[in-house]
């Protein structure tokens, strides 16, 4: 089951193959909602699970199970299960195992859509949720051991890179027997294995960093088969399947992730060392730097820092609507881990809904600049931010 070849391998051929049109070299798109059967009893022994097969593409389809192949390979992982978007497979998997009583701990900067999940939805269900200072191992691991029956961690986090240490904390959910789940998304499984680390479960919003484009939106979960098949089980009724033509371009944008991320771990790096220098600028939030606080545990879990970044300017938010505005090789928009760079205010993206005193408690300033790196030459990244720099 376990795959002996690198990661950079398995992101081209594993899953390939499995859809069985002779000869063809890439998986085909099966835009089939329904399998026929002529043989009743073969369709019954598919249909109940004693034979493998495809009965409803609600349920499976090939084309997406090439691509849940490939991430179960890419993940280390027992099983593997796939959803409509990232946030489909965040909430179906919490409320997979979330029910009236139960207990969740997770922290305080989860990505935005997750945290209205913990704040909004799953209290009306009857669900404890308790929502920990991101950093704070100590508060997390008490929390956990007051009772758990899930711990919900992202890492690094969103927008400010902060890291949590996947291993301790496991380890404590662990104790209490309380599932952990890992969101995976700005890590990617080039830079991160969270199964590796004592996980249960790893989640990604494939729409970042694994299609790669930003040209498909998807959702992956992946980890021990007995927790992938009641997650499979809620999705299956709840309906927020993948369908086969964003799966193929996910499982396309995937053969070239360690390409593209090693680039994007190597540029983010380089241009963050240059602004953490820069008199213009007053932070900058990047794991891969010394000065960063979570540097020593990112780097005993993590092969590479990525590709997102986020830097404040020695101002308030009039520089920014100087400064990005005069950047030309951007994007301004939401969403990352694409071939382009892109940029953006947590202000107006992952954090709008939020008031200014509420960003200022979660340490995220006015002036802050969320940056995903995109593959572009590095050198033309750093003129850009140069000469952007420059007219403020
Ligand atoms: C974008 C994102 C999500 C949500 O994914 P969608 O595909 O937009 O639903 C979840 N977690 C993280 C860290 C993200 O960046």
């Amino acid at each position: 089951m376990k795959s002996t070849y690198k990661k950079g391998t398995d992101a081209v051929w594993a899953g390939e193959g499995n859809v069985n049109t002779k000869g063809a070299t890439t998986t085909p798109i099966v835009n089939s909602v329904t399998f026929a059967y002529e043989d009743l009893d073969e369709w019954h022994k598919v249909a109940t699970g004693k034979e493998p097969g495809y009965i409803y593409s609600r349920n499976t389809n090939p084309t997406v199970a090439a691509l849940e192949e490939k991430i179960r390979v890419l993940e280390g992982a027992e099983a593997a299960t796939s959803f409509s978007t990232g946030m489909a497979a965040i909430s179906n998997s919490l409320f997979t195992f979330l029910t009236a009583g139960k207990r969740v701990v997770s922290l305080k900067d989860t990505y935005g859509g997750t945290s209205k999940v913990f704040l909004d939805f799953l209290p009306n269900y009857k669900v404890d949720v308790k929502l920990c200072d991101t950093t704070d191992h100590e508060m997390i691991e008490a929390e956990v051991a007051k009772g758990c029956d899930l711990l919900y961690l992202e890492t690094p986090t969103n927008p400010t890179l902060k890291i949590v240490d996947i291993k301790r904390l496991a380890a404590a959910a662990k104790k209490v027997g309380a599932i952990t789940m890992v969101d995976n998304t700005f890590a990617t499984p080039i830079n991160q294995n969270p199964l590796e680390l004592g996980a249960d479960l790893v989640v990604h919003s494939a729409t970042k960093f694994l299609c790669g484009h930003s040209d498909a939106m998807g959702g992956l979960v992946a980890g021990k088969e007995e927790f992938v098949k009641k997650i499979f089980g809620f999705r299956e009724i709840n309906g927020a399947s993948l369908q086969a033509d964003p799966a193929y371009m996910i499982a396309r944008g995937m053969k070239t992730l360690e390409l593209r991320v090693e680039r994007q771990n190597a540029s983010a790096l380089k241009i963050a060392k240059y602004l953490h220098q820069h008199p213009k600028i007053k932070d900058v939030f990047y794991p891969g730097l010394e000065s960063h606080q979570g540097h020593a545990i990112a780097k005993s879990q993590m092969r590479g820092f990525g590709g997102m970044m986020s830097f404040s300017l020695d101002g308030g938010w009039e520089l920014v609507k100087k400064f990005l505005p005069a950047l030309k090789l951007v994007h301004l928009g939401a969403s990352l881990g694409s071939v382009s760079t892109l940029a953006g205010p947590p202000r107006t993206t992952s954090h709008v809904e939020l008031t200014e005193e509420q960003r200022r408690l979660l340490g995220i300033p006015e002036s802050l600049v969320r940056y995903s790196v995109g593959i572009e030459n590095v050198d033309d990244l750093l003129t850009d931010l140069e000469h952007a720099l420059k007219k403020i």
